[in-house]
């Protein structure tokens, strides 16, 4: 038996689930022209296609299964920043619309008449989603256990062991558990034996602010900037705007709460300067730590090494995309089936 200790800094972090701020948008961090220069344009297509596809089968089967959580279809607005400007927006469209994906261009007046938002440029997308994650997530969670799955919490795990016979788990206080496969969905917080792959801990904030229907732009877009760091923002159902940004690399819990005052104060000011119409006053203000990488990709596949332990890392600001993604390449794998895709997302 080998044992494979796990790191315990998990009160440390704040999970992330109740942290998020649900934008499903299938479009990573990382341009898709950037993407393709660092994968090649055929496997750049693909990332994006299966993310595409990813919020694509969320909403479908969010239906299908009557998990409502305020899941709504909507376009997102990528404004030019100090990633990409005017010049990049207008390859990034014919990039996107290259392997068909539904992407405009807008220039500063197309931007200012749609959307009274002051910019060199946007790219509006369309097929992207938001929804309330608490309620997305207890929705799933309470119908794999209608399916006669056990939800057992709260219970640490804290040693991992394998053998031939299969894989024995010890919680904190002492439980066993004997499984033939395990799936580590453990967010930012990594067991031993899974590779770090470059991943690092960012520090972020969001707010949210008064219900002001009668102030939400148009078509509710999704909306962020194509900048580092980035600010992005969405109206939830009653009309509050969620904002998010100033992300920071570090993940010291308590120095990050300790900023959460000035962090909200410079988020709203961001937004109002952005949009002068909303009342931008945060009437809540959070933090949360998140894991990135350069690509912007997940890392979603088999422990090398570990045959029968798995491990889902949806690092980067797509995390529950990525988790669609995820429930069907480790059925696959556990199926011994082979998907197009699980080459691409694996450890490499
Ligand atoms: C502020 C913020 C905004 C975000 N916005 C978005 C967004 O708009 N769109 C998007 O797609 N994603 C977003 N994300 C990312 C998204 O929230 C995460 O990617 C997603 O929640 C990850 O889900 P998960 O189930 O893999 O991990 P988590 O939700 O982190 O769940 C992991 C669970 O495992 C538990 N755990 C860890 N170690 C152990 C152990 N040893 N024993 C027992 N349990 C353990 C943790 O306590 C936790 O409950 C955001 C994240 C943050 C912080």
């Amino acid at each position: 038996m080998k044992p494979l200790i796990l790191e315990r800094r998990r009160r440390a972090l704040l999970g992330s689930t109740a942290a998020s701020t649900s934008l499903l948008q299938f479009e990573l961090d990382t341009p898709l022209t950037a993407l393709s220069r660092k994968l090649g344009a055929r496997d750049a297509a693909k990332v994006w296609l299966a993310s595409r596809d990813a919020v694509n089968e969320l909403r479908t089967r969010s239906k299908r299964l009557g998990i409502e959580a305020e899941f709504a279809t909507r376009p997102s607005l990528y404004l030019s920043g100090n990633v990409l400007d005017a010049r990049g927006l207008r390859k990034e469209a014919r990039c996107r619309q290259a392997i068909g994906l539904s992407s405009e261009y807008m220039d500063r007046h197309a931007l200012r008449h749609h959307f009274g938002i002051e910019r060199d440029a946007a790219l509006l997308n369309h097929g992207n989603a938001e929804a309330n994650p608490i309620q997305l997530a207890a929705g799933y969670l309470r119908l794999a256990m209608k399916s006669g799955a056990r939800l057992c919490a709260p219970h640490e795990v804290v040693d991992l062991s394998s053998s031939s016979r299969g894989i024995e788990l010890v919680t904190d206080d002492g439980i066993e558990i004997q499984a033939s496969h395990v799936v580590l969905c453990t967010g930012y917080e990594l067991a031993k034996i899974v590779p770090p792959m470059n991943n690092k801990m960012i520090s972020t904030w969001a707010i949210a602010t008064r219900p002001q229907p009668e102030s939400i732009w148009p078509q509710r877009a999704l909306i962020w900037e194509s900048s580092e760091p980035y600010l992005y923002m969405r109206s939830t159902r009653d009309g509050r705007v969620i904002c998010g940004g100033e992300d920071a690399e570090f993940s010291d819990p308590e120095k990050r709460d300790r900023l959460t005052k000035m962090k909200a104060a410079r988020i709203s000011t961001k937004l109002s300067r952005l949009m002068p119409a909303i009342d931008a006053r945060p009437v809540y203000s959070w933090s949360g730590t998140f894991g990135a990488n350069s690509s912007g990709m997940p890392t979603i596949g088999q422990i090398p090494g570990y045959r029968h332990c798995y491990a889902v890392m949806g690092y980067g600001g797509n995390g529950i995309t990525f988790s669609m993604l995820a429930s069907r390449l480790i059925t696959a794998a556990l199926l011994k089936r082979k998907l197009p895709e699980s080459g691409l997302f694996g450890f490499r």
